[in-house]
């Protein structure tokens, strides 16, 4: 099993090589050895499914739907408003260049690092691109992933979910509705009342304290 890992690896070194630089060649091998057999592997390799990309500036639609919330964490109301569409330099200038890969190439940053991981005060987490109210705190969990982890979104209308066929598995990934920055994912090992886990990138949110 252990011979049809290496080539996968490459594969994987070649699609994603800030991914397979954190795993390890000899990480990879053992833990995905042990934890699935190299057939289930070689079949989802071969899956037709594309990975989930932020959309391009000429894609997607030109207005979108929103929930608005106040400073203190209060709905305004539903709006229908123009998309944030920015050219890739754009991006690039605004934002840091761990916000920048994850939240415009949907990369995903190191578990434990970042501003929003281990912030437990009461507030918002707001999208590093656009500022859209996306997350509250007491909705956040300590899932211990390392990653900022919360049980719903503050209003459903404000996130998009979309199926990721990327790194060999199939995963929801989920973005930003008013400016479809990539966030992270969704995974239905989550605590009750939902069973969710939302599982973001601390680089792709900003936490605004409730005062
Ligand atoms: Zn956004």
């Amino acid at each position: 099993m252990e011979n049809n890992l290496e080539p996968l690896f490459g594969q994987i070194e070649a699609r994603e090589p800030s991914l397979a630089q954190r795993f390890g060649r000899r990480a990879f091998i053992v833990s995905a050895a042990t934890a699935v057999s190299a057939a289930a592997f070689w079949g989802l390799r071969r899956s037709t499914i594309a990975a989930a990309r932020p959309m391009s500036a000429d894609e997607g639609p030109k207005t979108v739907t929103i929930v608005e919330f106040s400073a203190d964490g209060k709905q305004i109301g539903i709006v229908t408003v123009a998309r944030v569409i920015k050219t890739d330099d754009e991006w690039k200038k605004q934002l840091s260049p761990t916000s920048y890969r994850v939240t415009r190439h949907a990369d995903t940053e190191l578990p434990f690092t970042g501003a929003t991981w281990n912030e437990h005060g009461r507030g918002l987490f707001r999208c590093i691109c656009c500022d859209l109210a996306l997350f509250r705190s007491d909705t956040k969990f300590d899932s211990g992933t390392g990653w900022p982890s919360f049980w719903q979104p503050i209003a459903e209308e404000n996130v998009v979910k979309t199926v990721d066929g990327s790194l060999m598995v199939v995963r929801t990934a989920v973005s930003c509705r008013l400016c479809d920055a990539h966030l992270g994912h969704v995974f239905d090992d989550g605590p009750q009342p939902t069973g969710l886990r939302y599982c973001m990138n601390s680089a792709s949110l900003r936490f605004v304290k409730i005062p």
